[in-house]
């Protein structure tokens, strides 16, 4: 190594789920939404003025931070807005989880939360999830320098429930709780209402999933009016202008139209139920998933020759090659044609598979 090299931050960075460009692909492996985002966003970006892209963005977001602020009911100073949810959550790791006592956070949950507790220098312990992957809040009951909860949880599904994290609330007065909503649209009730009760709580929520925005990276946290001052803050120590222009008129849209956002969750919501019939006809057993994502096992295919077999047909899913859920894959739910697809090819490949072992 070179001298210099002493000197640069080592980090072992989050590894993305692949974005292939390949044609007539049946992409299920990074839980996008299958569905465009409404069209408001459309005439919002239409509507927006282009000559305004000379100036530099309202640094407070303020059309998309009022209008996230009028969906969760609460005064706009309570609100904060980041480039996706990624951003308001390694910008509360900065802002909050700074005593030196170590974070808490579940074995099995999105794996950012040590990549940024690494990033920052913040010491962290992971908290096993029982054998069903369920959260037992009482792990929650100890010392510690801040949580973060996923809920529900990825890439499990499974929600802890608002009594869980009401709990883990009432022992923890002392540190900030972090509750990641990115999937709470697709079968849970978000705990934002919990913020009145509790100054320490903060609930971040994303665009990129129910509002299938993704590519425009919007996300969201609401708090107390103290907790949002603190993480204002150093968002701007580090950057003012998070928010271009674009994200804040297709942000601003898509959040205030509650009629499209209904149907397309609910959409989902059904192909997901009716996906867990196939799969579990199909072998399969999975965690009983709140999210638009299924976690999948079967108790005779290795999910890592599944994986395999899905790509080489076309099919994309995600597989983590970690303790105690390799044998599982991560299934997007799609449209009700890509999950059509996707259990015919299932069914086939396991008769085959079952006829050549004969
Ligand atoms: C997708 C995801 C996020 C990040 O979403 P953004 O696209 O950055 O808004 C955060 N947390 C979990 C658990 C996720 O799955």
């Amino acid at each position: 190594m070179a001298q210099w090299e002493d000197n640069v931050r080592h980090v072992t960075p989050y590894t993305p789920g692949e974005q292939p460009r390949i044609p007539d692909i049946i992409k299920l492996n990074t839980n996008e939404n299958p569905y465009p985002p409404s069209p408001a966003v459309a005439e919002n970006l239409r509507a927006m003025d282009i000559d305004a892209l000379r100036l530099y963005p309202d640094p407070a977001a303020g059309e998309l931070t009022e209008a996230v602020a009028a969906h969760f009911g609460v005064e706009k100073d309570r609100v904060f807005v980041g480039v996706g949810s990624d951003d308001c959550l390694a910008m509360s790791f900065l802002a909050f989880f700074n005593s030196g006592r170590p974070v808490l956070f579940a074995d099995i949950t999105y794996s950012f939360y040590d990549v940024w507790a690494g990033l920052f220098g913040i010491p962290f312990e992971t908290v096993p999830l029982a054998d069903d992957f369920t959260l037992r809040p009482e792990d929650y009951f100890r010392e510690n320098g801040g949580i973060i909860i996923a809920s529900p949880n990825a890439p499990t599904g499974l929600l802890p429930g608002t009594d869980a994290i009401r709990q883990i609330l009432e022992h923890n007065p002392g540190v900030v709780v972090i509750v990641d909503e990115a999937y709470i649209d697709f079968g849970g009730e978000s705990v934002a209402g919990l913020t009145e009760e509790y100054e320490n709580l903060l609930v971040v929520q994303t665009f990129s999933k129910s509002r299938s925005l993704a590519g425009m990276r919007i996300g969201c946290a609401v708090g107390s009016r103290k907790l949002i001052k603190y993480l204002s803050d150093v968002k701007y120590s580090f950057n003012s202008y998070t928010m271009n222009l674009p994200s804040i008129c297709a942000g601003a849209a898509a959040i205030a139209d509650e009629a499209y956002f209904e149907e397309t969750r609910k959409k989902i919501i059904a192909t997901r139920e009716r996906s867990k019939q196939e799969l579990r006809a199909l072998g399969f057993t999975f965690p009983d998933s709140q999210a638009n994502f299924i976690f999948a096992s079967h108790p005779e295919v290795p999910a890592r020759e599944l994986f395999a077999a899905l790509r080489q047909a076309g099919i994309i899913v995600r597989y983590f090659d970690k303790p105690r859920i390799d044998n599982y894959l991560r299934i997007t739910v799609g449209t009700d044609a890509q999950m059509d697809a996707l259990i015919a090819f299932l069914r086939k490949f396991l008769a085959e598979r079952k006829e050549k072992k004969l």
